[in-house]
């Protein structure tokens, strides 16, 4: 791979080649499918290179989806196909304990059980709806930018050339490598064996625990399969442990290996952390587990990535679009960068929490204890499911930087949710107060202006009850720009530097 991948000097010159894609997204995962379809909504000419031949997807993974983002497919209207393919439920683990979360204040006050190659599928039959090309088989081995765009190379030597790369390639990011970007973060200090094989002797089924962690032997659809996590006594890094590996910490801690065989599945995840100190390197972008990994405990890899998408598809859409200087893109480290970093400190506490030694067993009981209680345990419950997360936009209005709630209202004499007016990706400038008309507010056509009737009080997640203000401008990915009067000069700011050069 060629080492520099910075900006080289660039010549400007008009013989530089002609973009293939105007974005190429390397990785057909949940956050390269996402954001491909944002991109492709927002009418941009995106690709995948994909180094899978089919979009199928050995082991679990990522067992589902939560509340924030089951939201966001609802914002494009795809939440309920979604919804139908999964099993609800209205309770959260947490440590010891389990967490109702039935009273969090979203429509989908669940965690929708839907395996990873599930929402893969669905993502990608949605991306090939929207003509998006995947091209599949290839790996993209070698990149370099220039001024006005990058040039990957694919292993079989084609040369794709767009505006703008972003590498979605996972934990091991060849692309994140490549760019020189480093991957801060905290070393390893536990180690799991994962594993799906057959039985011969019937497993005993559920979770068990030592002095070294808690083991877990499930029940898969094929009744002579099982699901197998184990910690592991000592920290081991390889990535491709063996059959006979999981087979001797069996009979190591249940005194057989209930005759295993035949797997599909063996891979070993540890506790480290990491996080890209950059998301953003000129036109080289990372999201997704390129940009961030922690263990699994608490299910939010995949939910994290598919919101990085949502956060960066609108926002690159417009660059390359030439509707917004591309200084918008320094917004996606800002706002995200911060949301990953928290959730690496709740992995790590959590990873804590399950040390086995007496003090730690008192901490853990004693953290129970609190989350049981209404207002830790709203607070846990809102947190992982997304819900709090609130960026730094500035503004005085609680509404500013969170998610806009997807409450009621009634415009045009129609009675609708307020992410139906989402569905297409569009800015949306809501107008509460009577008589208001933000029809008379100059903006670009993009932006769509709803004169509306609205509950006098939302109620938020952690927050409780917001008195919400006149009027609203929501961005495409569902957060809340702008908050005030229309007569507010702060508007036309806010409308100048989210949505470019047509937007005022
Ligand atoms: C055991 C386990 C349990 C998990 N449990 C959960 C959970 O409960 N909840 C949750 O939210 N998350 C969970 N995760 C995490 C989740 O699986 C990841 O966060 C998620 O897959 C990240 O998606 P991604 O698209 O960013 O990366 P990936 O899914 O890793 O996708 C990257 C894609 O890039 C492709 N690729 C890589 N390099 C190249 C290249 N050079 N050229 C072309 N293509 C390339 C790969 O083939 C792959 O398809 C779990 C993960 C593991 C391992």
């Amino acid at each position: 791979m060629t080492q520099n991948s910075g900006i080289a000097a660039s010549t400007g010159s008009p013989g530089h080649a002609p973009h293939t894609h105007q974005v190429l997204i390397v990785g057909a995962g949940p956050t390269g499918l996402m954001l491909a379809s944002e991109l492709a909504l927002a009418g941009v000419d995106v690709a995948i290179v994909e180094k899978r031949a089919t979009q199928a997807l050995s082991g679990l993974r990522a067992g589902g989806l939560h509340m924030r983002t089951l939201e966001l497919l609802d914002q494009r209207g795809v939440g309920d196909q979604f919804v139908a393919e999964g099993q609800r439920f209205q309770i959260a683990p947490f440590h010891e304990t389990m967490l109702d979360v039935s009273d969090t204040p979203t429509r989908r006050n669940y965690f929708l059980a839907l395996p990873q190659s599930r929402f893969e599928a669905m993502l990608a039959d949605r991306v090939a709806g929207q003509g998006v090309r995947i091209y599949r088989g290839q790996e993209v081995v070698d990149f370099r930018q220039d001024e006005e765009g990058v040039e990957a190379q694919l292993g079989d030597g084609t040369h794709l050339r767009s505006a703008y790369l972003v590498g979605c390639d996972g934990a091991r990011s060849a692309i994140r490598k490549q760019g020189g970007i480093e991957f801060a973060g905290w070393e390893p200090s536990k180690s799991w064996l994962i594993a799906e094989a057959r039985w011969r002797e019937e497993p005993r089924w559920g979770i068990a625990d030592d002095a070294h962690g808690t083991y877990a032997l499930g029940k898969m659809e094929e009744p002579d399969r099982v699901r197998i996590v184990l910690v592991e006594h000592a920290l081991n890094r390889g990535d491709q442990p063996r059959l006979e590996e999981v087979k001797a910490l069996l009979v190591e801690v249940y005194g057989t290996d209930f005759g295993i065989h035949d797997p599909t599945w063996i891979s070993r995840f540890t506790d480290q952390c990491r996080q890209a100190v950059a998301y953003r390197q000129g036109r080289l972008l990372l999201a997704g587990d390129a940009a961030h990994i922690h263990p699994p405990m608490g299910g939010q890899g995949l939910n994290m990535g598919v919101q990085d998408a949502f956060n960066l598809g609108w926002k690159l859409a417009q660059v390359v679009q030439g509707l917004s200087p591309d200084a918008l893109l320094d917004t996606y480290q800002a706002e995200r960068h911060p949301v990953a970093d928290r959730v690496l400190r709740n992995a790590m506490a959590e990873v804590a929490l399950q040390r086995r030694d007496p003090r730690s067993r008192a901490l853990g009981e004693k953290m129970s204890e609190l989350a049981a209680m209404d207002a830790p345990r709203k607070y846990l419950v809102a947190e992982r499911a997304g819900l709090t997360i609130r960026y730094d936009l500035g503004g005085d209005h609680p509404l500013v930087g969170r998610r806009l709630p997807d409450l009621e209202i009634v415009a045009g004499g129609r009675t609708r949710t307020m992410y139906e007016y989402l569905h297409e990706g569009r800015p949306v400038l809501f107008a509460f107060a009577k008589g208001a008309d933000p029809e008379k507010v100059a903006a670009s056509d993009r932006v769509l202006r709803i004169a509306a009737r609205c509950e006098a009080t939302w109620d938020l997640p952690v927050l409780g009850p917001v008195e919400p203000p006149e009027a609203l401008l929501v961005r495409p990915d569902g957060y809340v720009a702008w908050a005030g009067s229309l007569d507010d000069a702060s508007l036309r700011d806010a409308l100048g530097f989210w949505f470019g050069s047509d937007g005022v």
